[in-house]
């Protein structure tokens, strides 16, 4: 895991009338507690990676509390482990990152979703839209409206997000409907605080167990000819019983603004702050947040209530929506609430601002001003308005200036030292023999390889699908395709959907399994195969795995060792065996190896053990200044530096202070056949007798030969 989390963990433990204070999806985390959750569970994706990994973290308090953690295989298991609210009235959680996830566990759900639940059920799913995000851009709006789901979207401030995770639960059992609850970048990493509650142990969880299974009862299952039922249920009884408790609980906020209101607007919660920060800067709301037009936020933005939406319009010439993602859902429904009410309001929406995209402040300011301008009349102070659009006007002119000098350009690359960066570099090198082949990429740390100075990749179509999706390309190429997968990948899907494919259809193809040990690019969770975890993991080990499964060839080759992944990969782009190829690339993730050695290191020289610190650097007289070493391994250790000899023009390559000492340049220059220049020096804390000795000798030899020159 990428960080320790023991003082969140005293944060979980606050009790009735306590003052927590931290991050919002700690905050998340103890309102699950204080609802009387009995199982979570999820699957790992930023930004809501934190919650399952804080609850991991904190299993001695979970245990205490008879809650059931899991840390799922993949998030169509973390669905499916919500079925325990079908029959029995326990409250359960599970977390992923959406739209992704939600695509995964989409089966799951769909049948969840049919039979409803009995006790709470949440899933608690990061949604991102813009540069910010990591995923492909969709709504999980669909899925809430497709499989009638509830879609809870809190004003990021601590109190309210806990407040609306125990609501979440109460709603999901007054309507039987599964609930989501979205979470923005902004909202798991905003800091606040709020009055703790008392954290609720389950009425039945690990520590009090069912004495008996639930009774047979077919309406339960998702299944002809009940499915039927179900979905007319769906519309005649939970939707209208969601409305209800949505009304009756006041869980939108409806804020008066100071003016005569013939404007309003209606807010998902999660964009509040940021609404609300620039009508300040507009001057359309008071430091005490009071707005002069009246707002509608929409802690729930799934189902809408349309007598709250009625009521909101009925009085208003014009009513702006503002909906972060694309289509606009919440606006298309308006329309027809209020077409059906046989209002003349006029709704606006995506016309004032961007079809797709993030609601970042700018881009709310520039729509907001826009239709202000337009609408606002005599009501509002155009002039105030004015002003903030062109101040951001000068704001932005005077940020394009800067642009106007080249910037080196920053892509995002592997961590320095990454096991996974070689693999790249050597397949470059065997490429130049056997000719460039397609490249099925995939999902993980792995994906930087399609940044420069790789390049590598022609296709992304999901976690852990590389395999499956080059399955039909390589029956029509003439060269092997290969497909690369990280060990995450290969568990969370890959062994089915692409291992067990292939061999299934007698396919052919090089698969490339990065095996550096976690889930790594969403923080190091640990995967089945991992070797450094005390809690989970079943020491599965992918090779066994692979020849059980029927797989003929396949090798493990130590990833820094670029000679032999060259002549490997070679090997499998040109052997005349039928059927798949594997390498398995062996290589600990840099960052989280990195991580465990620093204790480690603390430990021994504490102890006055040998430890040992090593860094590469470049020999500035042999330097040829042709930087092949850089473009062929691409570490951000190193650059470029003034060449020393001024007989010669070209700047040398040089080895930055960041160096893990991985070696790759050095076995990158070797296996390209590039030069020598690279060197290794390592200090040495509390040498040995042998290792002091030879240190003198060495000097002493050094000495005499300078002398003597
Ligand atoms: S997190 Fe680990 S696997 Fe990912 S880029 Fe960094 S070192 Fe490589
Ligand atoms: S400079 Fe060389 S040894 Fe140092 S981290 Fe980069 S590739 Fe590894």
């Amino acid at each position: 895991m990428e960080r320790t989390f023991e003082n969140e963990i005293g944060l979980l433990r606050l009790g009735a009338g306590e003052t927590f204070r931290g991050e919002g999806i700690l905050a998340i985390t103890k309102g699950l507690l204080q609802s009387g959750v009995s199982y979570v569970g999820g699957y790992q994706g930023a930004p809501v990676s934190h919650l399952l990994d804080v609850l991991v973290s904190a299993r001695d308090l979970m245990g205490e509390m008879g809650i059931h953690v899991e840390s799922c295989a993949n998030e169509a298991s973390a669905a499916a482990m919500l079925a325990a609210s079908i029959n029995y009235p326990v409250r359960g959680a599970v977390t992923w990152k959406s739209i992704v996830g939600t695509n995964v566990a989409s089966d799951a759900l769909s049948n969840l979703a049919s039979t409803g639940v009995t006790g709470g059920a949440l899933i608690v799913i990061g949604e991102d839209f813009g540069e910010g995000a990591s995923v492909i851009q969709e709504r999980t709006y669909a899925y809430a409206m497709k499989s009638a789901m509830l879609l809870v979207d809190p004003r990021p401030n601590l109190a309210s997000m806990v407040d609306m995770v125990e609501h979440a639960f109460a709603l999901s059992e007054a309507s039987h409907m599964p609930a989501m609850m979205q979470l923005r970048i902004r909202a798991c990493h905003v800091q606040g605080e709020f009055t703790a509650r008392n954290n609720v142990k389950p009425a039945h969880g690990t520590n009090s167990k069912f004495s008996e299974p639930a009774d047979f009862f077919y309406p339960r299952l998702a299944h002809p000819p009940v499915i039927y039922s179900q979905e007319v249920n769906k519309v005649s009884e939970r939707i209208p019983a969601a409305r209800a408790y949505i009304r009756e609980h006041g869980l939108n906020d409806r804020i008066a603004g100071t003016k005569p209101s013939r404007l309003g607007l209606v807010i998902q919660g999660g964009l509040y702050n940021t609404v609300m920060r620039q009508l300040g800067e507009m001057g359309l709301a008071d430091e005490n947040g009071t707005p002069d037009i009246d707002i509608l936020c929409l802690n729930v933005t799934y189902p809408l209530v349309p007598d709250e939406l009625i009521a909101f319009a009925r009085d208003k010439d014009r009513v702006l929506v503002i909906e972060e993602g694309n289509p606009a859902y919440m606006e298309q429904q308006m329309l027809r609430m209020t077409v059906d009410a046989g209002l003349s309001t006029r709704i606006d929406g995506k016309n004032y601002l961007p079809e797709a995209g993030e609601y970042t402040g700018e881009v709310l300011a520039a729509g907001l001003g826009r239709y202000f301008l337009e609408n606002g009349g005599n009501i509002l102070d155009l002039d105030a308005i004015r002003r903030r659009m062109e101040r951001m006007e000068k704001v932005r002119a005077a940020a394009g200036a800067l642009l106007e000098a080249p910037l080196p350009p920053r892509q995002p690359t592997f961590c320095t030292g990454c096991p996974e960066r070689p693999v790249f570099g050597a397949i470059k090198l065997a490429e130049r023999t056997v000719g460039k082949v397609h490249v099925s990429a995939d999902i993980g740390c792995h994906a930087f390889g399609t940044f420069a100075p790789f390049n590598q990749g022609n296709s992304i179509l999901g976690y852990g699908l590389s395999l499956a999706s080059m399955a039909a390309v390589t029956p029509m190429q003439e060269r092997r395709s290969l497909a690369i997968m990280g060990d995450g990948g290969f568990w969370h899907n890959g062994v089915q959907t692409g291992v067990a494919s292939n061999l299934y259809n007698k396919g052919d193809g090089v698969l490339i399994i990065m095996n550096n040990g976690y889930t790594s690019a969403t923080g190091q969770q640990v995967i089945p195969s991992s070797k450094h975890s005390e809690i989970f993991g079943t020491g599965a080990k992918i090779a066994t795995t692979l020849e059980a499964m029927g797989v003929k060839w396949l090798r493990t080759v130590r990833t820094y060792s670029v000679e032999t992944m060259v002549k490997t990969l070679k090997e499998a782009f040109t052997t005349t065996q039928k059927g798949l190829k594997v390498i398995i690339a062996d290589g600990e993730c840099m960052l989280a190896r990195q991580r465990r050695e620093r204790s480690e290191k603390a430990q021994a020289l504490k102890e006055g053990r040998r430890v040992e610190q090593a860094k590469f650097g470049v020999d500035a007289e042999v330097c040829t200044g042709d930087h092949s070493c850089i473009r062929l391994s691409g570490c951000p250790s190193l650059g470029v530096a003034t060449n020393p000899d001024p007989l010669r023009k070209d700047p040398i390559a040089e080895v930055k202070q960041d160096c893990v000492a991985c070696g790759l340049c050095g076995e990158m220059a070797h296996a390209a056949v590039l030069c020598p220049s690279f060197y290794r020096a390592a200090r040495i804390h509390n040498a040995g007798w042998f290792e002091r000795t030879l240190h003198r000798i060495r000097t002493r030899v050094i000495g005499a030969m300078a002398g003597a020159a």
